[in-house]
């Protein structure tokens, strides 16, 4: 970047910085993009000129509301709800529903940023959102999950619809929330609508939505190793997390011939030097989504395995590394290791998961670095198949959407490819790739609409 373009953006993330105070995880994910776009518009005026980027870390709005809900003491409680609506240039707000303690303004705002960029590059016709409540639904009885879902939906029905704005899961929202949400917006809109993803098989759901973004994670990283002659055969893996996308990812290394050795939840991770196999991967599925339990209980059925309390799997040493839990998960001192270990593939499976000192320690390293707007769009891809199939009111076989999956992990990074070699000779720069990709989409579209 040049001396002019810096100060460019330096100037730029100082008045977003100040425009948005105590927002640090929104300051991050557009200082990313920024650090590849504004090079772009350098040379492409047009952009600069119509204030692209000023428009577009502005979302087009943003929903706040009370949700109360009896607790099965008869205790009242109080939570706060969000629908950030970011962006819905190529197509209705799509993104998911986040519960858990941590949710935020600053959080959505990121997650609803990253995904405007993310969808763009699936190619569907979807704008980006994001909402979700600092609700935990971690030691709720069923009935409490369900009570606030439904007051939850009561206000969040007013606000969304299938061509309006469609919602999906996230962490702490899988198969049960969405039943319960779905339920109340049937209940109080009287419509039978494509108005949420992530519904169950017998209304409405689609097949391979379940697993999309995992796999779709490793179809990205299989497009990465084709593309340098290479495959997952022997390759060994650590992965974070063990909700939906990590342990997705996991099965889908296992049956392209890699596979995992790490998992981890909010405790601490699980080491298992032999690999997760199927049999292994049946008993997590069953602890972590039917019995809702700590990952330390693993060890107790494969006592090979170690449990590390509170710490992170990325002083491991293998060959990948996934990070697929949370935001922030793996900082420089963790990019530090991996790369003194020879881990040469990092691809994120949950949003944002490197510090940006993490993100520049790979990409100086010239390592096969996939960002997540890239590499864990397969989840929002499946979920705009839903869609799809909710509209033509009817259903595709779990190969079709399989295969359409791959054609649209390949396609995302075949765009990576086009928008990050450039400058860089051989070594693929993905991370400004996917940026300048869903960049220029968005952006082609702004500009068509005028200065709206
Ligand atoms: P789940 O709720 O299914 O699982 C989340 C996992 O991460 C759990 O193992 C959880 O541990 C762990 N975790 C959550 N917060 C923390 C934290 N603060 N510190 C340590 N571990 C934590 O969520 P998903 O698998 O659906 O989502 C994971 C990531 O992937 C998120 O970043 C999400 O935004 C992203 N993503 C998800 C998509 C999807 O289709 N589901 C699509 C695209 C991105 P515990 O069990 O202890 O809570």
């Amino acid at each position: 970047m040049n001396k002019t373009t810096r100060k460019a953006l330096d100037t730029f993330m100082d008045g977003l910085v100040k425009r948005n105070p105590g927002e640090p995880e929104f300051h991050q994910a557009v200082q990313e993009v920024a650090e590849s776009v504004m090079p772009f518009m350098a040379a492409h005026k047009d952009y600069a000129d119509m204030s692209i980027l000023e428009r577009m870390t502005e979302p087009d709005r943003i929903v706040i509301f009370r949700v109360c809900w009896e607790a099965d003491d008869g205790t009242i409680r109080t939570n706060r709800a969000w629908r950030v609506q970011f962006n819905n240039s190529i197509g209705p707000y799509k993104g998911g529903l986040r519960f858990h303690p941590s949710v935020n303004q600053s959080v959505l705002k990121f997650l609803g940023f990253e995904q405007t960029f993310k969808n763009a590059l699936t190619g569907l016709p979807m704008g980006g959102g994001k909402g979700g409540s600092n609700f935990d639904p971690k030691g709720k009885s069923d009935r409490e999950v369900m009570r606030f879902c439904q007051s939850m939906m009561t206000e969040l029905c007013r606000h969304i619809g299938a061509d309006t704005d469609v919602p999906a899961g996230d962490i702490g929202v899988g198969a049960r929330e969405i039943g319960y949400l779905f339920g109340q917006y049937k209940r109080v809109r009287n419509e039978f609508t494509g108005v949420l993803t992530g519904k169950g098989l017998t209304f409405g759901g689609s097949l391979g939505r379940t697993e999309a973004t995992g796999y779709g994670v490793v179809y990205f990283v299989e497009n990465m190793l084709q593309r340098i002659g290479e495959d997952f055969q022997g390759k060994t893996a650590l992965v974070s997390g063990s909700g939906n996308v990590a342990i997705y990812c996991a099965e889908k290394l296992l049956q392209l011939g890699g596979r995992a050795v790490t998992l981890s939840d909010s405790t601490g991770f699980i080491h298992d030097a032999e690999g997760f196999d199927q049999d292994k991967l049946d008993f997590l599925k069953d602890l972590k989504f039917e019995r809702r339990g700590r990952i330390q209980e693993y060890t107790k059925v494969y006592k090979k395995a170690k449990f590390h309390a509170g710490k992170r799997p990325w002083a491991v040493k293998a060959d990948m590394a996934f990070p697929c839990a949370t935001q922030n998960e793996l900082d420089a001192a963790d990019a530090k290791k991996l790369i003194a270990n020879g881990v040469n593939v990092i691809a994120e499976g949950a949003n944002m998961p490197c510090t940006l000192e993490a993100q520049h320690l790979f990409r100086d390293n010239g390592s096969l670095y996939a960002p997540a707007k890239a590499s864990n769009a397969g989840g929002v891809a499946v979920s705009g198949l839903e869609q799809s199939q909710n509209a033509m009111r009817i259903n595709w076989t779990r190969e079709e959407v399989d295969g359409r999956l791959q054609d649209i992990m390949r396609g995302i990074h075949d765009q990576c490819v086009e928008h990050g070699a450039a400058k860089r000779g051989k070594a693929v720069d993905y991370v400004g790739g996917a940026n300048v990709g869903g960049f220029v989409k968005v952006a082609s579209a702004m500009h068509a609409y005028g200065v709206v």
